[in-house]
């Protein structure tokens, strides 16, 4: 096997390959990230296979609202950097309706989830039909 492991970019420990909905991805052991290669998050969320109880539909529908001043406090200096090729990632909103920020690769070989925001993206573009 010649494939290069793929770090954490917060705790830089290696990454698992998992199956999520039949996609393969990249999942931190420690904090829950997730690694979705460019194409893999889009075949999630096209995917469907997860169904989600109307409580937490509701719970995730309240969350999104743009990114407040109050999560600055939260951010870290240090960006995150690429499990591919090391380069810093940037952080935006995953889309304009969806207001959840993710860091992306500046060189687009995919992005970076924290815990759970996977199930919300999936929940809200669920919504947005
Ligand atoms: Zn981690
Ligand atoms: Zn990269």
């Amino acid at each position: 096997m010649t494939t290069k492991i793929k770090m954490c970019p917060e705790d830089i420990i290696p990454l698992a390959s998992i199956d999520y909905e039949g996609v393969n991805v990249d999942r931190c052991p420690m904090c829950g990230g997730i690694w979705c290669d460019a194409n893999e998050l889009d075949k999630i969320i096209e995917s469907k296979i997860k169904k989600f109880d109307k409580e937490t539909i509701n719970n995730v529908k309240d969350l999104n609202v743009p990114s407040l001043e109050l999560n600055i406090g939260k951010l870290k200096l240090i960006a995150r950097k690429c499990p591919v090729c090391n380069e810093d990632m940037s952080k935006s909103d995953f889309s304009s309706n969806i207001k959840i920020s993710v860091d992306r690769c500046i060189k687009d070989h995919g992005l970076w989830l924290d815990e759970y925001e996977i199930e919300r993206i999936q929940i809200l573009r669920e919504l947005k039909k």
